[in-house]
């Protein structure tokens, strides 16, 4: 990612954490416990909607991401005057670096060199084609107008110089689609130029004089000097075109100015061209005039002669002739014309060579070597026709049906002229079929340009279509997303509380249990057994038949003074353990008091109370506690009671009055020697009348016989 992207992204979440944050505040205020979970959640949410959002607004498509500067810095230094870098062993080094990750305009423009080197040095026609074709396929992947535009320059260049004007023309339609988004300067000016000239050579003068004017004013406010170059270049183009046009003034004026600034400049290659178009005006504009020309093909011939351009020197020459047999200057014209001639036949330049040749033949006939300068004429003609030359030719018969006239061949003059007039109508014919079938090729392209545009437009629509569909996907995702998350921290929330209710609970019932249970002993304690006993007060029948027995060990003080206090401890929880075994499940053991313990037993029936009450005592006294490898004789002495008592219900004795009743029969025990129970099973009176008796001297009581009291002895003795 891009730290441009990041940025974008970074600011496209800054107001959702406001936003998140004042949320937040406002949670906080309404769900104190909820309110961490919740922002996370709104934070994934937040994170989510910007990951998913924020490719839709992160467009690549720069021009930047499009060139590898390093490789067109390079290319610029090498470039120079020519249409393609002229080293080429470094044009090599640069292709090498090029691969299929180079960026698609850098890419484009130096294998679109590598073309145009192919059609112009290498002259491989085909394989410069090919490579054109190659490179607008893979610039219109890429969409880059820039790259579009100038692999289609490059593949009319290449189609033009094979020969191939009306395909190239074609292709020019296809190159107007691109060229208003193109902004590259450089580009700007190679494609506007190169469908100039091939307009220009099949004589579309206004749309080549457009595309001139275009590739100018690209380079018009760059002044460096590879700049000066293109613009001299343009404007002999553009003054061509003007001559063509017969605009000879204002070509005059541009080339006059063109020439002033290549000699101010110090840029002076175009310098013979230039002379010589300025030549060519100066002979058509009366107010020059042909020695104004002559001067102008002079300076032609010191400026190319200095700048070793041969072809110029000869050509200034050639028509330097062709002004002196106008002016009809014969022996001048015949110097002039025989050093071009040597020009022409030691640099083997064949048609130029034919040109000087003819004029001198011309001039052999002004003179009256009939002759010789028909023959000669003759001679040429028919090299000019084998060459396809028809334009030449055509020019060169009417020359030659001249001459016949002024030898007064008239024969061969009119028959002459009857093959002028059909080679006329011939040339017509081509250039129209040529003009027609271009026209439809222009139109085909054009079409085709049409459905392109077309196309790219519903591409466009498509690719709208997709980024909604998309988006539309990913906010049904984002929703389904915010909704799970926001189950998902409801849900959590909620079992957050049903833990905290079950912990609560817990801890409520284990403060519970502890309020019932003895810590030492874990025995239930004074308060489960009130509970327990006041339920089955609550419940109790004329059927209920209950037993109570209160135990308390004998000499318990004495065992804390021989054996310790924790000594003492262990014997309390063994005998806890001893009496938890002991008992039935419905029977209820509690520590009562210090060393003091009571058995509920809620239901006697079927049950031997005094047996029951006997082997308690075994329970206690048949084994001593052991606590570290001392043995502790242990015995107990008990009271049992009925519950409710014999005779009476628990509403006439209770069972804390039992239970005193039961302490009463338990302190007896003790007095005779302890380690037995007594059993009080029933009463001789009834309770509500000795009640109170009862309670206030149990001795006395029982010493009128009003108590039937049972006495238990215990089964083993103990050794103290
Ligand atoms: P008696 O046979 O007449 O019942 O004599 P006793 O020594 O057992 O009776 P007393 O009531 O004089 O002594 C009870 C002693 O039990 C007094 C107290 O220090 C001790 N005691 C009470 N609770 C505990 C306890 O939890 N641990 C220990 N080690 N001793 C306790
Ligand atoms: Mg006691
Ligand atoms: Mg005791």
């Amino acid at each position: 990612m891009s730290a441009q992207l990041l940025m974008q992204r970074a600011w496209a979440m800054l107001p959702l954490i406001w936003m998140g944050r004042s949320l937040n505040r406002f949670s906080l205020s309404l769900f104190p416990r909820l309110h961490q979970r919740f922002m996370l959640g709104l934070m994934l949410c937040c994170v989510s909607l910007t990951t998913a959002i924020a490719p839709v607004y992160a467009n690549s498509d720069k021009p930047s991401d499009k060139r590898d500067p390093a490789i067109e810095a390079q290319l610029d230094s090498m470039l120079g005057a020519g249409m393609y870098p002229q080293s080429r062993d470094e044009f090599e080094q640069i292709l090498a670096m090029i691969s299929d990750t180079t960026p698609v305009a850098t890419y484009v423009r130096a294998w679109g060199y590598r073309a145009l080197e192919l059609v112009h040095a290498e002259r491989d026609h085909d394989a410069a084609i090919e490579l054109a074709d190659r490179l607008i396929e893979r610039a219109l992947a890429s969409n880059y107008p820039t790259a579009i535009s100038e692999a289609y320059a490059v593949r009319i260049e290449v189609l033009a110089e094979s020969n191939q004007r009306q395909q190239a023309i074609a292709t020019i339609v296809d190159l107007d689609q691109w060229l208003p988004s193109v902004t590259d300067e450089r580009v700007l000016f190679f494609t506007h130029n190169v469908a100039a000239r091939v307009l220009h050579q099949a004589q579309h003068f206004e749309d080549a004089l457009g595309h001139y004017l275009a590739a100018q004013e690209a380079i018009a406010l760059n002044d460096g000097a590879q700049s000066l170059r293109r613009r001299q270049f343009l404007n002999l183009h553009i003054a061509r075109l003007q001559t063509e046009l017969e605009h000879f003034e204002s070509a005059m004026e541009l080339v006059e100015a063109t020439l002033e600034e290549a000699k101010r400049q110090n840029v002076h290659h175009r310098i013979p061209e230039l002379l010589l178009l300025k030549g060519y005006l100066q002979g058509n504009i009366p107010e020059h005039g042909p020695r104004e020309s002559l001067i102008t093909y002079a300076e032609t011939i010191e400026w190319a002669e200095r700048l070793d351009d041969t072809r110029r020197v000869l050509a200034a020459r050639n028509n330097m002739g062709s002004v002196y047999i106008q002016l009809g200057e014969y022996d001048h014209a015949r110097d002039v014309l025989l050093k071009a001639l040597t020009i022409a036949e030691t640099q083997n330049y064949e048609t130029e060579r034919q040109f000087v040749a003819f004029n001198l033949a011309d001039i052999d006939v002004k003179q009256g070597n009939y002759e010789q300068g028909i023959s000669q004429m003759r001679e040429i003609i028919a090299l000019t026709e084998s060459a396809g030359r028809q334009r030449d030719y055509a020019e060169m018969m009417s020359y030659l049906a001249i001459a016949y006239g002024s030898a007064e061949r008239y024969q061969e003059q009119a028959e002459t002229l009857d093959e002028l007039l059909q080679l006329r109508q011939r040339i017509f014919r081509a250039e129209r079929d040529e003009a027609l079938s271009e026209l439809q090729a222009r139109f085909e392209a054009q079409e085709k340009a049409q459905q392109i545009t077309l196309l790219q437009q519903e591409n466009i629509v498509q690719a709208q279509q997709i980024a909604n569909t998309s988006l539309q996907r990913r906010i049904v995702f984002l929703f389904a997303l915010s909704v799970i998350l926001a189950a998902l921290v409801l849900f959590f929330a909620y079992r957050s509380a049903q833990r905290t209710n079950k912990v609560l609970n817990e801890t409520n019932e284990s403060l519970k249990e502890q309020n019932l249970r003895d810590p030492l002993t874990q025995l239930a304690n004074r308060r489960a057994l009130q509970r327990t006993l006041d339920t089955f007060t609550a419940k109790a029948d004329s059927e209920s038949r209950g037993a109570m027995i209160l135990i308390d060990i004998d000499h318990f003080k004495t065992i804390n003074d021989n054996f310790g206090h924790t000594a003492g401890d262990e014997v309390l929880i063994t005998i806890a353990q001893r009496l938890k075994q002991f008992i039935h499940s419905n029977d209820l053991v509690v520590r009562w008091g210090g060393e003091e313990f009571v058995i509920f037993m809620p239901d006697i029936r079927g049950r031997d109370v005094v047996e029951i009450t006997r082997e308690l005592l075994r329970l206690f006294a048949a084994q001593p506690v052991t606590f570290e490898q001392q043995n502790i004789p242990v015995s107990a002495t008990a009271g049992v009671i009925d519950l409710p008592l014999q005779g009476s219900t628990l509403d006439d004795c209770n069972w804390e009055e039992c239970l005193r009743l039961a302490d009463s029969l338990l302190y007896l025990g003790k007095l005779h020697g302890r380690n037995q129970a007594h059993y009080l099973h029933g009463i001789t009176q009834p309770i509500d009348v000795v009640k109170e008796q009862i309670f206030r001297d149990f001795d006395h009581a029982n010493s009128q016989g009003w108590l039937q009291i049972e006495s238990i002895p215990s089964p083993v003795s103990v050794q103290r």
